[in-house]
């Protein structure tokens, strides 16, 4: 059973009418229950919790700190091509936006490896546009083991796959999987995803189970916020990785809360996203997925991450490139999206001790 028949037996609820007959009552039942249902999850996203942050974030911080110590992890995002055969209008790697595009050499990869390694960071997120053809697996299997001379812990944010296509990069190093949604209504996102294989809704959806399915020992989901409407993807979001839990019992889940930042081709969001809102739904998560680590990148302001440390955040990317040969500084390639928060390596991880918290750098090295 794929997780679409989750979503489908939401079609005629009207996310809008529930969430405006939520009491604070129900948010207060909620909020007191050990494990929380998607009903009490829905609760909590709803506009009558946000008068109870101070309470949730207390409980939030309590589990975090259970079942993940006070403990930061960081990774950096490595973009190795940005050609794309994809339409997707929010996107600034769009193949309709005329950018400089760029595919570095397994000789370039070395050496912009060499210049984010001298940072400590041992994570990092290995990123593509999706050019299925040009971006072969053949050669991001050669690029992982590249990088494996520099980096214990190697994730794949790339074109989704299949099966096999995952086994065989799990074999040349790579360990976890972030594939996001984007945005989990339906309609939208054929809307938004004009052309090209990422039109293809079902095979996205499905993909992180495909990850799970081929032995990756960690997959990140999330919806991209400002496309669709905000309670009910947070909602889906937070489903599908509770079902990714339910089903891979030995499969690390997490979630990222990306909004979209401005990004070529100027697209404008529906839906904001404001600040409140966002820490509401984070806190949201952890009570609903006490166990799934909850990543928060540098698309969000300095001052914002460093207050949202304590609140169920368990890693960080910093001193993040969205350029192809980013690290390397000739800037010659366009940027996914504007990144927000512009500290280095070591001024992220400063404050993250400053907060009484220890960095981690590395917490897994493939016995291979
Ligand atoms: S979101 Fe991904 S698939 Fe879509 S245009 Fe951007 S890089 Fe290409």
């Amino acid at each position: 059973m794929s997780f679409l028949s989750t979503i489908k037996k939401y079609d005629d609820f009207s996310f809008e009418d529930y969430a405006s007959g939520i009491t604070e009552e129900m948010v207060l039942s909620s909020l007191k229950k050990e494990e929380l249902t998607s009903k009490d999850f829905l609760n909590l996203l709803s506009p009558a919790a946000s008068k109870h942050l101070e309470a949730m974030a207390k409980k939030a911080n309590k589990l975090t700190v259970q079942h993940f110590g006070r403990t930061i992890g960081l990774y950096a995002p490595l973009y190795i091509s940005n050609y794309c055969t994809n339409h997707c209008t929010y996107c600034g790697f769009s193949v309709k936006n005329k950018i400089t595009r760029k595919q570095l050499t397994l000789e370039e990869i070395d050496t912009e490896a060499g210049q984010m390694a001298k940072t400590g960071l041992k994570h990092i997120l290995l990123l593509t546009g999706e050019a299925k053809g040009l971006t072969e697996i053949s050669y991001l299997a050669d690029a992982v083991r590249v990088l494996k001379k520099y980096f214990s812990s190697i994730a794949l944010e790339v074109f989704p796959m299949d099966e096999d296509e995952y086994i065989l990069l799990r074999d040349a190093g790579v360990d976890s999987l972030t594939i996001y949604q984007e945005v989990y209504d339906r309609d939208i996102y054929s809307q938004v995803h004009l052309s090209g294989g990422k039109a293809d809704y079902h095979y996205r959806l499905d993909t992180p189970e495909r990850g799970a399915r081929a032995g990756l020992r960690a997959v990140n989901v999330g919806t991209l916020f400002g496309l669709g409407e905000l309670i009910s993807e947070a909602f889906f979001s937070g489903l599908h990785a509770r079902y990714l839990m339910d089903k891979f019992l030995e499969t690390e889940i997490s979630l990222s809360l990306p909004r979209i930042n401005p990004a070529e081709g100027g697209f404008k969001a529906k839906y904001t996203l404001g600040d409140r809102e966002f820490v509401q739904f984070i806190l949201a998560y952890r009570l609903f997925l006490p166990k799934a680590g909850i990543n928060l990148s540098t698309r969000e302001k300095e001052e914002f991450r460093d207050n949202l440390l304590k609140l169920g955040i368990t890693k960080f990317s910093a001193g993040s490139k969205t350029t192809v040969g980013g690290y390397n500084d000739d800037g010659d390639s366009t940027e996914q999206f504007d990144t927000s928060d512009k500290r280095g390596v070591d001024e992220v991880a400063a404050m993250i001790r400053n907060q009484g918290y220890q960095v981690v750098y590395k917490d897994w090295e493939a016995m291979w």
